[in-house]
């Protein structure tokens, strides 16, 4: 588990400046690296040192070393990411494969610091630059130096530094805890279906964030349209603005939805479906342009990631499922068509059910889970190490609507489970 709270040390001119020219050979050591990596198909640490340090230490000659080792660790994992990205692009777009971005750093970037070089004493904060180490005293609040105390076993893992759009030098300190072996907790399977009038639906029917949010995000859209007509250098700067303004909105909302949903006492398992890639969007049928507006505009990755931590920590597994067809498949008779949706409600053409459209997503999403759970069997399901047995109690506690005929696929119930 890592936790992070950033800090604005007071530094003199003299040492923001001395941040200000590490930062762009921090920069330089880390271009230098992940060229050497890719141009020798390489990405090992070991190789990168051997062959390219030297010439770094030449380029950055006041560059301490630890800060080279550091921007050679962050090239690796880039290298390692970029990798990985163009491999799966090469499937589809080789073309776009070959035309793909090499990483590379800004001289506006944050610098990655490791134990080397920060260290935290007390309230005395020092921490490695190109002229000497700075030393500044810090105050952390105490909310968090009590949360996340040593005695917890929290420990300062590194640190981010940068320099932001006010010329004021951050400190952005990470600490890290390992992670607590949290029991899986018994409770039902709830699924969860994320959506543009609501941002996340509920198979039991709770809805969160309609309202409050369309209108933000409408005046914030419209404003924003407003000032890109203007195009003048002080609406620019109040779009700057506005952005910030909407990103900390958005942050706020994943907040209290991930923090009310991972406070619900009576679930074990929250099933979401995979919204990785746009296919799957399109697949849903939700591609128009002013959705996919939408869309782009709403952090779901950001809730995603929220979710996943807060649940963690209260032992509520999150599990992702394949995102096609929930929206057009009834929950109850299981057919798949597209007409039956109409606005905001679901009213099959072949049963008659007749819900909310995103509950009615939200179901199918929950038993696409329980489907795939019983299919795999009970083995696959249960991590290595896990207590033996928490399906089941999912099981028994899914409570299916009377009126829902069972799924064929569920028929068949393996032995052991109520
Ligand atoms: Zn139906």
């Amino acid at each position: 588990m890592r936790r992070s709270i950033t800090v604005f040390p007071k530094l003199s001119g003299k040492e923001v400046s001395a941040v200000v020219e590490t930062r762009k050979q921090y920069a330089r050591a880390f271009n230098m690296s992940a060229e050497c990596l890719i141009n020798n198909s390489s990405t090992s640490k070991r190789f990168l040192h051997e062959v390219q340090y030297g010439r770094i230490k030449e380029e950055c000659p006041s560059l301490p070393t630890g800060l080279i080792q550091c921007a050679r660790d962050v090239a690796v994992e880039a290298v390692k990411a970029w990798n990985a990205k163009r491999t799966k692009l090469r499937q589809k777009h080789p073309k776009k494969a070959e035309r793909m971005k090499r990483p590379s750093m800004k001289e506006s970037c944050t610098m990655r610091y490791d134990v080397r070089t920060i260290t935290l004493r007390g309230s005395q904060l020092t921490f490695s630059t190109c002229d000497k180490r700075i030393r500044t005293i810090i105050s952390i609040p105490e909310f968090f130096t009590e949360r996340y105390s040593p005695s917890g076993g929290w420990k300062l893992k590194g640190a981010n530094i940068g320099v932001d759009r006010k010329g004021r030098v951050f400190v952005n300190l990470i600490y890290e805890c390992p992670d607590p072996a949290i029991e899986d907790r018994d409770g039902k399977i709830v699924g969860l279906d994320r959506g543009i009038y609501n941002i996340v639906t509920t198979s039991d029917g709770v809805r969160y964030g309609a309202k409050d949010v369309r209108r933000v995000k409408r005046r914030y859209n419209h404003v924003r349209s407003e000032l890109q007509g203007k195009g003048t250098r002080s609406a620019k700067r109040r779009l700057k603005a506005i952005s910030g303004c909407e990103k900390r909105f958005a942050h706020d909302q994943n907040h209290c939805i991930s923090k009310k949903l991972a406070d619900t006492d009576d679930v074990s398992v929250y099933v979401l479906e995979d919204l990785s890639s746009m296919d799957m969007l399109r697949l849903k049928g939700k591609s128009n342009r002013t959705m996919r507006k939408w869309l782009s505009n709403w952090s779901y990755s950001d809730l995603e990631e929220k979710l996943i931590y807060k649940c963690m920590r209260n032992g509520i597994r999150v599990e992702f499922v394949d995102a096609r067809y929930t929206s057009q498949k009834c929950s109850v008779c299981k057919t798949i068509d597209k007409a039956s949706r109409k606005g905001n409600r679901y009213v099959c053409r072949h049963c008659g059910n007749n819900m909310h459209a995103d509950t009615n997503a939200a179901i199918n999403i929950r038993d696409n889970y329980i489907t795939r759970v019983m299919q795999s069997g009970q083995a696959a399901v249960n991590q290595p190490g896990e207590p033996s047995g928490h399906p089941a109690n999912g099981w028994s506690a899914i409570g299916r609507p009377e009126t829902e005929p069972v799924d064929k696929t569920l028929t068949s119930k393996p032995s052991g489970l109520s």
